[in-house]
C-alpha cells in the first residue's frame, strides 16, 4: 500500500466518508450544550480548539483499537486526515498488517536539530473491554452527566486528542517555534509487542528523534474537589514475568504421592505471594514523598517523613505501604502471581504445574537478585523459577533539572491554583522507557484533572473523562508546549 497516496486520498474524499461514518463531532457539539457547563476552570476559558478536540476524541473512541489485535491503522488514517485538512502532511508508518503509527512535524528552521526537538507522544491502541460489565457501549462515545464515556477516553485517546489539538493550534496560529515540535501516535503500546515503539525506533528513529518528550505516565490528582498535586512521571518500574515450574511424577489420582507438582506449586506460590521485598527509596520516590507529606493528613505525613529514619523507619515503611497499593509498589519490587496452569483430567496427577509471576522491579534493581531470594524462600528442589523472554529494560530517569521539567512544573502550579508538581515514578510502564533509553528527557503527564474514581476506570469498566477536565487539560498542555517551544 502506498501510504503517501493513501494519506492524500484521505485528505480529500475519504475524510468526508469518515466524517459521515463517525458523526460524533456534531453529537458532541449539541450534547455539550444544556447540562454541561462550558467551562468550570478557575482560570478563564479553554481554547476553542478544545471544543473541536472533543469531537476528535469521540471519533477516536468509536474506532475500536482494542489490543490485541489493535487495528490502529484506521485511527492512524483518521488522524492523518484531520491534519491534512490543516495542510499538515503526516506520515502513516505501517509496522504490521493493520497496525500503524503516525508522525508529523512542525519545523522551526530548515535544518532539524533533534537534540532540541519536542515530541508529543500518545498511543492509539487501548486495552480490551469486558463489554457485558459496561453500562454504556464502550465504543459509543456516549455523553452522560458531563462525562464522555468510552474505552480510551483517558488512556490514551484523551491525550492523543489533546496532543492533536495542541499541534493544530500551533499550526493555525502560525506560532514562531524555537524548536521543532513533533507529533507521534504510537501503536501496540498496551502489549509492548512487535509493532510497538521498540520497532518504531528501530525502523524510523530519524523521523521523530528528539531531546524532549511529553507522554502519559503522570497525572493531575484531584482529592476532595481540588487538585492535590500534579505527578510528573520521570521514571518507571520495569515489568517482567517469571515462570514458577513444579515437576513431579504423574500418576493415578487414587494413589497420591508426596511429589505431586500441584501441591508443590501451590505451596511455592503461597510463600511468594506473601513475600514483601525490602524497601528501596529511589531519588525520585524520596522527593515524591517529601513533597507529598505536607499535603496529607498529619498522621500519614508524619510517617512519610520517617521512612528514612533508623529508629522508626521500618514501622513507617509498613504504615505507608499498607495505606496504599500505589505507595507500596513505589517503595519496592513487587511480585503478583497472575496465572496458574496445571492438570489434564480430574483423576490424573500431572507431571508439571506452572504459575506466572508478574514482577515490577524498581529501576536499578536486579531480577537475578530477586529470583535468588525467591529460590531461598520456596526452598524446594522440585520448583524452578525461570525469567521469561521480552523482559522490560531499565531506563535512566529523566532529569529533574532540565528546562522542560522546569516549564512543566511552573505551568501546572500556575494552572492548578498552586498545587505542587511532584516527580513521579510510575508503577506502570509507558513508551517513555524506550525514549529514555535513546537519550530523550521524557516526562509523563496526562494533563486532565481526575479523581481517584475516574483514574480507577482506566483499564476497567465504564472508563470516562469529565468534559470540563478534558478542556482544561488541552489548555494546560497548550500552555506548557507554548512556553517551551514558542519564541517570544
Ligand atoms: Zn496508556
Amino acid at each position: 500500500m502506498n501510504w503517501k497516496r493513501m494519506v492524500e486520498r484521505i485528505a480529500g474524499a475519504t475524510v468526508l466518508m469518515m466524517a459521515a461514518s463517525f458523526p460524533a463531532r456534531a453529537q458532541v457539539a449539541s450534547a455539550a450544550g444544556p447540562g454541561i457547563p462550558a467551562n468550570n476552570s478557575p482560570v478563564g476559558d479553554p481554547p476553542s480548539i478544545a471544543r473541536e478536540a472533543r469531537g476528535w476524541l469521540a471519533d477516536l473512541i468509536k474506532i475500536n483499537t482494542s489490543n490485541p489485535p489493535g487495528n490502529e491503522q484506521i485511527a492512524a488514517m483518521y488522524i492523518a486526515g484531520i491534519m491534512a485538512k490543516d495542510g499538515i502532511k503526516a506520515d502513516v508508518l505501517d509496522l504490521a498488517p493493520g497496525r500503524s503509527a503516525v508522525v508529523a512535524r512542525l519545523r522551526s528552521t530548515a535544518m532539524a536539530e533533534p537534540s532540541k526537538a519536542l515530541l508529543l507522544v500518545a498511543h492509539i491502541d487501548t486495552v480490551p473491554v469486558e463489554k457485558a460489565r459496561w453500562t454504556v457501549d464502550p465504543f459509543g462515545a456516549v455523553i452522560k452527566d458531563g462525562y464522555l464515556y468510552g474505552r480510551g477516553a483517558i488512556d490514551d485517546k484523551g491525550m492523543l486528542a489533546a496532543n492533536l489539538a495542541v499541534f493544530l493550534e500551533l499550526k493555525r496560529s502560525r506560532a514562531r517555534l524555537n524548536r521543532d515540535v513533533i507529533f507521534l501516535a504510537t501503536d501496540d503500546e498496551e502489549t509492548s509487542g512487535d509493532a510497538s515503539i521498540r520497532m518504531l525506533i528501530a525502523k524510523h528513529w530519524e523521523k521523530f528523534a528528539a531531546g524532549f518528550a511529553i507522554n502519559e505516565g503522570g497525572n493531575v490528582f484531584v482529592k476532595n474537589g481540588k487538585v492535590q498535586y500534579v505527578g510528573v512521571q520521570a521514571s518507571e518500574k520495569v515489568a517482567m514475568n517469571v515462570a514458577v515450574i513444579a515437576r513431579g511424577t504423574s500418576g493415578h489420582a487414587s494413589q497420591p504421592t508426596k511429589d505431586n507438582p500441584v501441591v508443590h506449586l501451590a505451596a511455592a506460590v503461597a510463600k511468594i505471594g506473601n513475600y514483601s521485598a525490602p524497601v528501596h527509596l529511589t531519588a525520585i520516590v524520596r522527593r515524591y514523598f517529601e513533597g507529598l507529606a505536607p499535603l496529607e493528613d498529619d498522621e500519614i505525613g508524619k510517617w512519610m517523613r520517617s521512612m528514612d529514619t533508623s529508629d522508626r523507619g521500618e514501622h513507617a515503611q509498613r504504615v505507608i505501604s499498607d495505606a496504599s497499593p500505589l505507595w507500596n509498589s513505589m517503595l519496592r519490587d513487587t511480585i503478583a502471581p497472575t496465572i496458574l496452569t496445571a492438570g489434564v483430567a480430574n483423576n490424573v496427577i500431572p507431571a508439571e504445574a506452572r504459575a506466572n509471576l508478574n514482577v515490577r522491579l524498581l529501576p536499578g534493581d536486579s531480577i537475578d537478585a530477586l529470583v535468588n531470594e525467591l529460590n531461598k524462600l520456596t526452598n524446594d528442589p522440585q520448583v524452578k523459577l525461570e525469567v521469561q523472554p521480552n523482559a522490560g529494560l531499565a531506563a535512566p530517569p529523566s532529569s529533574l533539572e532540565s528546562d522542560f521539567y522546569g516549564v512543566i512544573t511552573k505551568v501546572v502550579t500556575q494552572e492548578f491554583a498552586g498545587a505542587p508538581a511532584l516527580p513521579f515514578q510510575s508503577t506502570w510502564l509507558t513508551d517513555s522507557a524506550q525514549l529514555r533509553l535513546h537519550n530523550v528527557q521524557a516526562y509523563g503527564l496526562v494533563p486532565f484533572p481526575l479523581t481517584q474514581d475516574d483514574l480507577k476506570r482506566m483499564h476497567g469498566n465504564d472508563e470516562r473523562i469529565p468534559l470540563t477536565a478534558f478542556d482544561k487539560g488541552v489548555d494546560v498542555l497548550l500552555k506548557i508546549v507554548k512556553e517551551f517551544a514558542v519564541a517570544r
